[in-house]
C-alpha cells in the first residue's frame, strides 16, 4: 500500500521522525565539511608562484577546483595525475613522475605543493620516494622546491587537509632555525575562505606597523582584479618569506581547530614563541588580537583604532534590539563557529542549534565553557558529527529564527520558513559576501548589517498592512 506523500512530508517534520533521525548511525546526509584534499588546495594558493598538484584521480580534482570556482567566481589552478584502475593496481608512481615534468615544463611555477586523494593513500602511494626519484629522473630539477601533504580524506575534513598541508610547507621548504631570528611576526589565519578577512588581517597589522608575514596568503589569488590579462600566479606569501619561516621571533595562530598540527610542529618541535586567540569574530575577540598582536611585537594600539572600536559598538548598540533575544541556529567549521557564538552571545542573541560535522570533543570543551559563560548560552547544544539532515529535523521541531551558515543550508531554512543568512563555506547563491570580512570590527559591522537587515526585511515581506511600517 503506498503512503500519501503529504503523510510522509508531515512525518520527517516530526519529533518521532527527529528521534530515529538521530539514531542513525551508519549513514550521513549531506554533511557540513569537504575532504581533506579541498583544504590542502586552498593552502597550496597562499604561495605565490605555487602550483598545486593532486596525486589522485581527476575527478577529485575536478570536484576541488568546481567547488573553490563556484565560490570565489574565479578560475581556480591546479593540476592532476590522473591516477586510473592501471595506477591503483600498480601504484602511481609513473603518474606522479609524468605528472611533475608536464606540469613543470607547461605551467612554469616557481614550486609545487602535492597532496594525496583517497585512491593513492588507500594504496599507501610513498609521494616522498617517488619525489626523489622525479629529480634523480630529472622530470623536475633537482632543488625545485616542492611542499608534500597526505590528506587522506577517508579522516578528518578539508580543515585536516589545509592543517597537514601547510605543516608540509613548513617541513619541506623553511630553512633550519638560526640563533639570530629576525624581528618578523608569522600570523597563520587557519581554514578562511574570506579574501576579505586576509586582507583585514594585513590592514589591521599595518596600522599597528608590525612587521608580518601572512602564512598563506591567498586573498590576490582567489580574488585577483580583472585588468584583461590573465595572470596563472596573482599574489600569495613569497617563497623567501617562506624558507625564512623557522626564524620568526613569534608565531600568531588566528584560529585554534584547523592549525593545531602545524602549531604543535611550530611550539613544541621548533620551539618558537607562540600564542594563539579565537578567530578574531565579535568584539571581544578582536580586542584579544589586537591586544595579542601588540604585546608579541611590542606597538601600542593607535588612535585609530580605538575609534574604529568605538564605531563597531556604537552599531552594536544601534542594533542591539533587532538581535536581541532571537533565537538562532548554525553549522559549519569548528572555528568560525565559536567566532559566531561569541558574537551571537555579545548581541543578546541566543544560540540553540549548534551543527559542527568536523568538530572534535576539544571543542565541545571550549563552546560548553563559552556558553556557560553567559545568560544567552544556557539554551545551546552542540551537536558533533551531525549533518544538516540532523539540523532539518532540529529545526523543525525546536523553531529558532535565523540560521546561520553556507548556501547548503538554504533548503533546511526554507523547509522551516526562516531566513539564512550565508556565512562560510561555500557560498554560491549569493555575490561577493567573500569580499566583505566577517572578522575585526569591520567584521563587526558587516556581520550586524547582515543579520540584523535580514530580520528587519523578514519584517517587511510578512507585514500587514496595519503593521508595514516605515520606521523600524
Ligand atoms: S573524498 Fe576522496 S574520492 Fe571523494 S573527492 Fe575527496 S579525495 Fe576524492
Amino acid at each position: 500500500m503506498s503512503v500519501p506523500a503529504a503523510d510522509i512530508t508531515n512525518w520527517i517534520d516530526s519529533p518521532e521522525y527527529k528521534e530515529l533521525n538521530f539514531a542513525r548511525k551508519d549513514l550521513v546526509v549531506n554533511p557540513a565539511k569537504a575532504c581533506q584534499p579541498l583544504g590542502a588546495l586552498i593552502c597550496a594558493l597562499g604561495f605565490e608562484g605555487c602550483l598545486p598538484f593532486v596525486h589522485g584521480s581527476q575527478g577529485c580534482t575536478a570536484y576541488f577546483r568546481n567547488s573553490l570556482s563556484r565560490h570565489y567566481r574565479e578560475p581556480v589552478g591546479a593540476v592532476s595525475d590522473s591516477m586510473t584502475e592501471e595506477a591503483a593496481v600498480f601504484g602511481g608512481q609513473s603518474n606522479l613522475i609524468e605528472g611533475l615534468k608536464n606540469a613543470y615544463t607547461l605551467y612554469k611555477p616557481g614550486l609545487m605543493a602535492v597532496f594525496t586523494t583517497c585512491m593513492a593513500e588507500v594504496i599507501g602511494d610513498d609521494i616522498k620516494a617517488y619525489v626523489d626519484n622525479a629529480r634523480k629522473q630529472k622530470a623536475i630539477p633537482e632543488d625545485f622546491p616542492l611542499a608534500l601533504a597526505h590528506t587522506p580524506s577517508f579522516k578528518g575534513s578539508h580543515i585536516t587537509g589545509y592543517d597537514n598541508m601547510l605543516k608540509g610547507f613548513l617541513e619541506g621548504l623553511a630553512a633550519p632555525r638560526r640563533h639570530a631570528t629576525h624581528l618578523r611576526l608569522y600570523v597563520v589565519p587557519g581554514f578562511d575562505t574570506y579574501p576579505g578577512n586576509l586582507r583585514e588581517y594585513k590592514r589591521l597589522l599595518r596600522i599597528l606597523g608590525v612587521t608580518y608575514t601572512l602564512l598563506p596568503d591567498y586573498s590576490d589569488v582567489v580574488d585577483a582584479p580583472n585588468t584583461g590579462e590573465f595572470k596563472m600566479y596573482p599574489g600569495g606569501t613569497p617563497l623567501a618569506e617562506l624558507q625564512e619561516a623557522l626564524n620568526a621571533s613569534g608565531y600568531l595562530f588566528l584560529q585554534t581547530y584547523s592549525t593545531s598540527a602545524t602549531l604543535k610542529y611550530i611550539k613544541n618541535v621548533q620551539k618558537i614563541p607562540t600564542e594563539t586567540v579565537p578567530m578574531p569574530i565579535g568584539v571581544i575577540n578582536t580586542d584579544k588580537f589586537l591586544m595579542t598582536v601588540s604585546q608579541m611585537a611590542g606597538k601600542s594600539i593607535p588612535a585609530e583604532l580605538e575609534n574604529e572600536r568605538g564605531r563597531a559598538v556604537d552599531a552594536a548598540t544601534d542594533a542591539h534590539p533587532y538581535i536581541h533575544g532571537k533565537r538562532f541556529a548554525l553549522f559549519g567549521d569548528p572555528d568560525l563557529l565559536y567566532g559566531l557564538t561569541s558574537f551571537l552571545l555579545e548581541m543578546g542573541g541566543v544560540p540553540v542549534h549548534i551543527i559542527s560535522t568536523n568538530g572534535s570533543a576539544a571543542f565541545a570543551k571550549d563552546m560548553e565553557e563559552l556558553l556557560n559563560s553567559s545568560p544567552y548560552g544556557q539554551e545551546a547544544t552542540v551537536h558533533l558529527g551531525k549533518d544538516l539532515w540532523h539540523l532539518r529535523s532540529l529545526l523543525l521541531t525546536e523553531p529558532v529564527d535565523m540560521l546561520i551558515g553556507d548556501s547548503h543550508g538554504k533548503f533546511a531554512a526554507r523547509d522551516a520558513g526562516i531566513p539564512l543568512v550565508r556565512i562560510g563555506f561555500p557560498i554560491t547563491d549569493r555575490v561577493n559576501l567573500h569580499r566583505y570580512p566577517i572578522v575585526g570590527y569591520a567584521g563587526v559591522l558587516n556581520l550586524i548589517t547582515m543579520i540584523a537587515n535580514a530580520f528587519l526585511e523578514e519584517k517587511d515581506r510578512t507585514s500587514t498592512d496595519a503593521y508595514f511600517e516605515l520606521l523600524r
